[in-house]
């Protein structure tokens, strides 16, 4: 709903506030996804949090959610899914080139970022490109089941690509654990189409493998 998306953006150190204790939260809650299985999990709390998220924020479920360092404004927002900045048709007004109706989610964004307590600093990180084969999981779980990890066991398994995908955006990774993920994805969090390439890709990891490593540990 546009009108709250934008309270959010008003509102945005409230929202960092809270969300940092949710993210401790649910990071939390790890053991328990673990034993219940992230399988079972996915559906109903990426449900649940596409109901909360499209509410607040018009969440188009990316499932890499980088909320936190786009001054609370959704980049998927934007027309052209821009996820480092606006493109060069900004209007003087600051609305959106391809929607006048709309304010340009980048200009909501710098505006957000610049009421949080890190917010220029996390904006000006460049973000990974946007996984569609995560679209529609839920970001939350893809958070527990990095931040678990790296507190777990600094060697997290991954593909030779993911790997190299973190490796080259460590600083938003850090930042956003679910822009880079490297931790197994259960196949209910991949769109159905990429189900069995990426689930292929991501057999058996070898813990000799120094590429196992976690970037920046
Ligand atoms: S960045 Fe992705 S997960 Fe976060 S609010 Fe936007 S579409 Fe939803």
């Amino acid at each position: 709903m546009y009108a709250l998306r934008r309270f959010a953006v008003r509102h945005s150190r409230s929202y960092e506030w809270f969300y940092q204790r949710f993210e401790r939260a649910i990071v939390a809650l790890d053991p328990m996804f673990r034993t219940l299985g992230y399988q079972r999990v996915e559906r109903p709390v990426a449900f649940i949090e596409w109901g909360v998220k499209s509410l607040l924020f018009d969440c188009k479920m990316c499932g890499q959610c980088v909320l936190s360092s786009t001054g609370m404004s959704c980049p998927m927002n934007c027309p052209k899914n821009l996820r480092n900045g606006p493109c060069g048709g900004v209007r003087p007004d600051g609305s959106c080139e391809v929607k006048p109706e709309m304010r340009c989610v980048w200009v909501d964004g710098w505006d957000g970022a610049s009421r949080m307590r890190h917010g220029l600093e996390r904006i000006a990180v460049v973000q990974p490109p946007v996984n569609r084969a995560l679209e529609g999981s839920s970001s939350w779980l893809r958070v527990a089941r990095e931040k678990a990890a790296m507190g777990r066991d600094a060697h997290v398994s991954a593909d030779p690509s993911k790997y190299a995908l973190a490796r080259a955006f460590r600083r938003a990774r850090r930042l956003e654990p679910a822009s880079a993920p490297l931790a197994k994805e259960p196949a209910a969090a991949l769109a159905d189409q990429a189900v069995a390439e990426t689930t292929a890709v991501y057999d058996a990891p070898s813990a000799a493998d120094p590429k196992s490593e976690e970037p920046g540990q």
